[in-house]
């Protein structure tokens, strides 16, 4: 090193992290948004990812938001929580989700997180010990696969089934499953699929896991969020069959994802994920019990002592929040979803290049297998995505990001007229690419 001019810095990015999130679905989103063409005068419509809180007639209920500036005005809740969450806001989840359940849940079942995405984190990396795998549907929600790459977590597929209503393949999973494995996943209303499970579905993926042995992690981030035929059923239902970890958040079905307000529910009435024969604190022999029914709800309190916790204030507003909520904007919400789905459903069948297996049911998204064969120019789901972005300003998901080439994944949940305006596009966009009939 000569006059400053030449500095070897000891510091470098960490390469493990760009792989664990190469393929997300943010990033996909910013490529996309980055081949969006500066000179189209139309507004962008965004398909692809799921937040219509942009949209006024998603805004969230006014007790809701009343619940906030009480909160705050209360000055209450100025102070650090503890580390598992508030007990007033812990009561309030174990109360809101025991009317749909058959036992009781205690505060004691309840973790507050920083969203859903946090609830992951931590069941994912408590269940992380080295060789351990979990079972995870195809396709998915991708922040599962990141974060597992990203600790280390090893994870097996199991298919959805379109002609099945995305019902997953049970066969596959006890195929899948050897003595490494601690977990499976059900996310229901799913995402991406639009799919609702009917109890009986629930209920053989209950006795599936128990026969394996393993968990069931129940990703209800759209619970409620069912408007067809098929009533939503939570999970933790059938937790007296398997221990069951329930995630869930306000970000959804109360549409204010930024507040970032989650949680993780030991569903288990019977103890099971509880029994442990050490205490809670880090000890030799918590370290070297790391075998599942010793080790679980210990192992969640020792992660989240070394983890954010959500903000006070927000965990003081929940009470009110859960409790004071009227049936009548749940199904404003409700309505709306079903009016978009419909729409989406309904155009989407004049778009001979797209075809929509199953109709959605709930959540916020619909999967549609894209027929690339009937288009001149477009190679892949990828391609089509980019194009679209480029010639229409529209922005879809491409199946590839959720674990299947050649379809996409398309929200329903923006304010209906724009909606329809984005089907009109992609519509366009097929007739301008669709491969010339050969005249006889
Ligand atoms: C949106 C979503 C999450 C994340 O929820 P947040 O509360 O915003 O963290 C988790 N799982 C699925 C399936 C989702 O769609």
């Amino acid at each position: 090193m000569e006059n400053g001019t030449v500095k070897h810095w000891r510091f470098q990015g960490n390469k493990k992290l760009t792989g664990a999130s190469g393929f997300t679905v943010r990033g996909v989103l910013n490529l996309l948004r980055g081949n969006l063409n500066e000179n189209d005068p139309r507004p962008t419509i965004p398909l692809g990812h799921g937040d219509p809180s942009a949209f006024p007639c998603f805004r969230t209920a006014t007790v809701v938001e009343d619940a906030i500036v009480d909160s705050v005005r209360s000055a209450n809740y100025n102070h650090y929580a503890p580390t598992v969450g508030i007990l007033p806001a812990r009561r309030a989840v174990a109360e809101y989700l025991n009317r749909d359940l058959p036992y009781k849940l205690s505060p004691d079942d309840v973790y507050l997180t920083l969203g859903c995405i946090q609830a992951i984190e931590v069941i994912l990396t408590t269940l992380a010990r080295p060789g351990a795998n979990i079972l995870l549907p195809r396709p998915g929600f991708p922040y599962y696969e990141s974060l597992a790459a990203h600790i280390h977590l090893e994870v097996r597929h199991f298919d959805l089934l379109p002609e099945q209503g995305w019902e997953a393949d049970l066969d596959s999973v006890e195929a899948l499953a050897d003595e490494n494995t601690a977990a499976m996943l059900v996310i229901n209303p799913g995402n991406p699929c639009g799919s609702v499970y009917t109890r009986q579905h629930l209920q053989k993926i209950a006795e599936t896991a128990t026969k394996l042995g393993i968990m069931v992690i129940a990703d209800e981030v759209y619970g409620h969020l069912a408007f067809g035929s098929t009533p939503y059923v939570p999970m933790g239902v059938f937790g007296s069959i398997v221990p069951v970890v329930t995630l869930g958040s306000i970000s959804k079905r109360w549409v204010v994802p930024g507040w970032r307000l989650g949680w993780l529910v030991t569903s288990d009435p019977n103890g099971i994920l509880q029994k442990t024969g050490v205490g809670h604190s880090l000890s030799l022999s918590l370290l070297l019990n790391m075998w599942f029914d010793d080790y679980i709800v210990d192992s969640i309190k020792c992660f989240l002592d070394i983890s954010t916790d959500p903000v006070t204030f927000i965990q003081g507003a929940l009470p009110q929040i859960l409790e004071k909520t009227k049936e009548d904007f749940y199904s404003k919400i409700i309505d709306i979803l079903r009016e978009a789905a419909d729409i989406c459903y309904d155009k989407m069948k004049e778009i001979p290049c797209i075809t929509c297996p199953n109709k959605p049911e709930g959540g916020m998204f619909v999967m549609v297998k894209l027929n690339i064969s009937l288009m001149e120019g477009i190679n892949d789901d990828m391609d089509f995505a980019i194009q679209l972005a480029k010639e229409e300003s529209v922005i879809v998901l491409p199946g590839i990001a959720v674990g299947m080439k050649n379809w996409l994944r398309v929200t329903f949940a923006i304010d209906p007229s724009t909606l329809k305006e984005g089907l009109e596009r992609i519509k366009a966009f097929y007739q301008r690419h669709a491969k010339k009939q050969i005249s006889s």
